[in-house]
């Protein structure tokens, strides 16, 4: 269906940082499937796994046992900090919509009437009806109403406005993004989740993060939330890198706030199955012991720093390996337009606004290939400028 604009090239491989197409020009990619790929393409780790599962056992539904995404669950909350239990899915909108109806079932919405979710404007949670209606973007909404009812916005970073919104009588929950990506790269201001942590406790409502983009050491930490040392959410919802381009989605919360789901609250068929699960299992393995978060970090201030340095970029926003590089007006082009001209200088990266591109390299970048994308960026400027 018409709902992708026209591809502007078509890649048939994929190695590391670089894609191909089918004559054999090479790309060097700085969107990573939009936070997906964040080992590089066709990792040989996970294609192993991924093969040597298809030979195992790929399928056999949530009426029985199987071991991989166990294992999966058990390290995905060892790295968000331990105590909490996991639901998988397939996607990110998926792992929001297990939040939302979590959130629901924990407040007693049916009998109490707690049932709103408070989000942020500019927010993105996915476009499925409830996840659309979370997402604080009205444009999105207006061809889809009537929404699912039950969600409210305030400005992202004012405390002040979250106060208000969750002393309402019927709010159940508080949904986040630690850096808002789809919205344009926008991080979170300093002291706002230590902020949200508290106001939640006063008032009794879930803290709720969307690490869907942010979550897996794409910030440089395993999760965004962890900036803030001693913070503990409620809820975590994580998808994209989990699977470096298999789908998988997934929603941990505190074993408290996880025990209010019960036998045929949620279900989905694939959720959790041993392909995506081993997929994940890989994922995890390879990112431990390549310390992604810090590998991210590292080389987000390289990449920071070169941006920053370039004529026509005017500021850099974001945290780690999640940047966005906003254009000087002066420069008299789009996003867009920077973004085709680098596509066809051979560097992907994403107008993710009208004046602001995205950049979104595997963690596992090296030096060159940033100094490279860096070149590239810097003669499309120049040309723009001339
Ligand atoms: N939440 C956030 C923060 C996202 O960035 C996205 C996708 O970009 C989603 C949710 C939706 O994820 P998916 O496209 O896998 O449904």
């Amino acid at each position: 269906m018409p709902t992708y604009p026209p591809p502007p090239v078509t890649f048939v491989r994929g190695a590391g940082s670089r894609l191909y197409d089918a004559e054999g020009r090479s790309w060097l990619d700085f969107v990573s499937g939009v936070a997906v790929t964040s080992l590089g393409h066709a990792h040989p780790a996970v294609a192993e796994a991924l093969a040597a599962q298809a030979r195992t056992l790929l399928h056999t539904s949530n009426l029985y046992g199987t071991t991989v995404g166990v294992e999966v669950a058990a390290t995905l909350d060892r790295l968000i900090g331990g105590g909490g239990q996991v639901f998988f899915g397939n996607s990110g909108a998926e792992a929001n919509e297990c939040a939302i109806k979590l959130a629901r079932k924990w407040a007693g919405a049916a009998t109490t009437g707690r049932h709103v979710v408070v989000s942020a404007d500019r927010s993105f949670h996915g476009r499925t009806l409830a996840t659309l209606h979370a997402t604080g973007q009205p444009a999105k909404h207006a061809a889809f109403q009537p929404l699912p009812a039950g969600f409210r916005h305030v400005p992202y970073g004012d405390l002040a406005a979250l106060s208000a919104a969750v002393a309402a009588p019927d709010v159940a929950a508080v949904l986040l993004e630690p850096v808002q990506g789809e919205g344009g790269v926008w991080p979170v201001p300093d002291g706002y989740l230590a902020g949200v942590r508290r106001i939640c406790d006063e008032v009794g409502v879930l803290m709720m993060l969307d690490e869907v983009q942010t979550g897996l050491g794409r910030t440089g930490r395993w999760f965004g939330f962890q900036h803030v040392p001693g913070l503990v959410p409620d809820v975590v919802t994580m998808a994209k890198a989990l699977g470096n381009g298999v789908p998988i989605g997934a929603c941990w919360a505190r074993a408290e706030v996880a025990s209010a789901f019960q036998v045929g609250d949620h279900a989905t068929t694939l959720g959790g199955q041993p392909l995506a699960a081993a997929a994940a299992r890989a994922v995890l393995a390879v990112m431990e012991k390549e310390d992604v978060p810090a590998r991210a970090e590292r080389a987000g201030r390289r990449l920071r720093a070169g941006l920053e340095a370039l004529d026509g970029v005017v500021e850099v926003r974001g945290a780690g390996l999640l940047l966005g590089a906003e254009l000087g007006g002066w420069l008299g082009r789009t996003a867009h337009e920077v973004a085709a001209a680098a596509l066809s200088g051979g560097l992907l990266v994403n107008p993710v606004a009208p004046t602001t591109l995205r950049l979104l390299p595997s963690l596992l970048v090296t030096d060159d290939e940033i100094d490279e994308g860096l070149s590239i960026l810097a003669g499309v400027l120049a040309t723009a400028a001339a």
